[in-house]
Parts: structure tokens; sequence; C-alpha cells
């Protein structure tokens, strides 16, 4: 299994209890698959959230 590290904030999953490792969130982008540790998804998350869609307009 390929090591998982978190794209923003650089902790790894090992050594994670497995209740947490589950709410790593895998995402695609153009560089290939990246993950985020749960605190980084839920701000991303959030940054999501606060952006309208392009074609909201
Ligand atoms: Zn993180």
């Amino acid at each position: 299994m390929a090591e998982v590290t978190c794209s923003l904030c650089g902790r790894t999953r090992d050594g994670e209890p497995p209740v947490r490792a589950l709410a790593w969130v895998s995402e695609q982008d153009e560089r290939g698959q990246t993950w985020l540790c749960p605190e980084c998804a839920r701000e991303h998350v959030r940054d999501i959230e606060g952006k309208l869609p392009a074609d909201y307009w």
C-alpha cells in the first residue's frame, strides 16, 4: 500500500487510529491521487462550499 500523506499539511496516515484513517479523503487532480487528513478535508470542503459554481451566474 502506498504511503498516504496529506497534501496540505504533510501529515502521514501511518499511525492514525483506524477510525481516523477512514476519515481521510482522496482526490484526483492533474497530478494524480492526493490525500487530505480529516482536519484539512473539513477546511477544504468549507472552501468549496464557499465558492459559487461558475455557472451560477
Ligand atoms: Zn492535513
